[in-house]
């Protein structure tokens, strides 16, 4: 099977072989060497100098970590949306009873600097601001380098969801003065789910220190304690870290600014070669992610049975589209483990599952806003 959803990922042999490893003592010399290993190939990636967390969760846990860690019940939050994950973070805040404030942007688009900048002066007292850095349900990078200089410009806690983006797409953390950051394995990082990453800045750290949130497994002073010692609070998932320790090691070799361009070069010859088919993308090429193309469906088209063709007959697995984009969009998955080659193999799939199910070139049209 041709697995290209964004997440989880295809995982390297050698990557998948290290996970048949024996087990190990979580609180003896072999994990703290793992750990720390594993921690500070994360930091190079994530270019950073804060402190990095290794939780066992996937990226909602993390995300959950980054809220009631740095949070009081009743604390104002400018939640900014682009997407079904922009959604979420609202509403973990909400869950945990932030009073959380909505910049919501149409699907499809990026969030507004100067809109973010408009709703953090409009309500001064906003603590933080979430923001996605790459929406995977939709296609689109947020311009993070422009929108942190106006969260900073404000001196709000900035707290970023790159799941999908960080070791895939640039992040400089703390060029970019991110202070939360969360990923999370089965992305960019070429390993298997269940594992959760989130750098903390100093200031994070001075929030978590008054935040009333009420935390037990997601305690992030816990965990930085454990880490002090080689070890993770609770039990944790040793596999996916022998397995992200060789995916980082393989990252490394490869280094960082290789990666970046590599999937600069596949995002755009995914969205050539899906344009090339006469279908239309979503996300306009500014603000196209490098890591997920979402590809519109012309009106009258089957996504489901278009999907199912893909996978029944060329082995391609792709996602399809969530919420109001259910039906009208197909996503494909183009992170970590994954060449241009690769996604020449899911065009042509595309292409003889769109004659499959009935489709010309001359029959697609672009649907965009209906
Ligand atoms: N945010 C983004 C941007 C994501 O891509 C995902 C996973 N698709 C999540 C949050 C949720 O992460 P998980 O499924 O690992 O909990």
């Amino acid at each position: 099977m041709n697995l290209r959803i964004p997440g989880p990922t295809p995982c390297p042999e050698e990557v998948l072989q290290s996970m048949a490893q024996p087990m190990i003592n979580h609180r003896g010399p072999g994990f703290e060497r793992l750990i720390q290993k594993v921690t500070g190939r994360l930091k190079q990636f994530f270019q950073t100098r804060n402190d990095l967390l290794i939780l066992t969760a996937s990226g909602t846990g993390a995300m959950e970590a980054a809220v009631v860690n740095t949070l009081s019940p009743g604390d104002k939050v400018l939640a900014v949306s682009i997407g079904l994950f922009g959604e979420r973070f609202a509403a973990i805040a909400e869950t945990y009873g932030a009073e959380v404030i909505r910049l919501d942007f149409p699907w499809g688009q990026p969030a507004d600097p100067e809109a973010v900048r408009k709703a953090l002066k409009k309500s001064p007292d906003i603590k933080a601001a979430l923001i996605t850095h790459n929406e995977t349900s939709t296609g689109v990078t947020n311009d993070l380098a422009a929108l942190s200089a106006v969260v900073k410009e404000l001196d709000k806690l900035l707290v970023v969801d790159a799941i999908s983006s960080i070791g895939s797409i640039d992040l400089p953390v703390d060029t970019w003065h991110c202070d939360v950051v969360i990923s999370a394995s089965q992305k960019g990082w070429m390993a298997p789910p269940g594992v959760a990453m989130v750098s903390i800045s100093e200031e994070a750290w001075r929030f978590a220190a008054r935040a009333k949130m009420p935390r037990f497994y997601w305690d992030l002073a816990k965990a930085k304690s454990s880490l002090e010692k080689g070890q993770t609070p609770w039990t944790p998932a040793i596999s996916t870290l022998f397995a992200l320790e060789k995916s980082l090691d393989l990252m490394a070799q490869e280094g960082l600014s290789n990666i970046v361009e590599r999937h600069a070069r596949v995002g755009k010859a995914t969205r050539k070669g899906v344009q090339s088919l006469g279908l239309s993308l979503l996300a306009q090429e500014q603000w196209a992610s490098n890591t997920v193309t979402a590809v519109q469906i012309p009106q009258g088209m089957d996504a489901k049975r278009l999907l199912h063709t893909l996978r029944e007959e060329h082995k391609v697995i792709l996602a399809g589209g969530y919420g109001n984009l259910a039906g009208k969009i197909i996503r494909i998955g183009h992170l970590g483990f994954v060449t241009e080659e690769d996604m020449q193999q899911v065009v042509e799939a595309l292409r003889a599952s769109l004659l499959k199910v009935g489709f010309k070139t001359s029959h697609l049209t672009d649907v965009r806003g209906s």
